[in-house]
């Protein structure tokens, strides 16, 4: 087994400190409780991942505690067992070169919307902008199994996330900042349209408006030059 990436290897914060920090973070926000959810990030220029341990609380994981997987599902390094959606996080990164960090959470008004099995649609162009469109929810299958897995990079698609049903989310991003900020607004989201449905029917944008405000959107938020 080769080592851990760690203080130096992986640029500025390292990141098996980043993926401690984000874990406090996680349950600080309340997208998680207890030990639900994991968080994974891919190891720069190495065809592997750096992924959180099965069943320890986010306050108590240390860096040795982290586990790294490469594409296939080995473990390279680290002797805790690894998260038990490590198939979820794997396919993930095989499906999408784009994706650098994986959280999942168990977020209450995103998982409501889990629990129906509906999905999230385009109700807010908030949503739109940072998701480029609506979300979905994903088949059900059992937790931490190659299926639930496979449903959810089927549902995910070219999104940065996605609803698991009858359980939580999985939010992706270019880096573990943007997956964590794309669940806080997933989970914003859904509350918002939970409550719109208690005061009246929420209004869905309509495909071509979508399509108008990502595109737009794109060009027009931020700093990008
Ligand atoms: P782990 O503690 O194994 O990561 O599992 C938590 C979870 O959310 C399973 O879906
Ligand atoms: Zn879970």
């Amino acid at each position: 087994m080769t080592t851990l990436p760690s203080k130096g290897s992986a640029g500025p914060g390292t990141l098996p400190a980043e993926i401690i920090e984000y874990g406090k973070k996680l349950v600080k926000s309340g997208l998680v409780t207890g030990t639900g959810g994991n968080i994974s990030v891919r190891v720069p220029g190495r065809e592997a991942f750096l992924i959180t341990p099965s069943g320890i609380p986010y306050h108590e994981i240390e860096e040795q505690d982290l586990v790294l997987l490469d594409l296939e599902g080995n473990q390279l390094a680290g002797s805790r067992r690894p998260s038990i959606e490590q198939h979820l996080h794997c396919l993930i990164y095989r499906a999408r070169p784009d994706v650098q960090a994986v959280i999942h959470t168990h977020a209450v008004y995103t998982s409501a919307i889990a629990a129906t099995r509906q999905d999230l649609p385009p109700i807010l162009d908030t949503l739109v902008a940072a998701f480029g469109g609506g979300l979905k929810t994903a088949s059900y299958a059992s937790i931490g199994t190659e299926e639930l897995a496979q449903n959810a990079v089927k549902a995910l698609g070219k999104r940065n996330g996605v609803l698991l049903a009858n359980h939580g989310a999985v939010c992706t991003g270019e880096d573990l900042a943007q997956a964590f900020s794309n669940a806080q607004l997933l989970e914003a989201s859904a509350q918002t349209y939970i409550f719109a449905h208690l005061i009246g029917k929420p209004v869905i944008l309509p495909p071509e408006v979508v399509e108008q405000e990502a595109q737009d959107l794109a060009q027009r938020y931020g700093q990008k030059k």
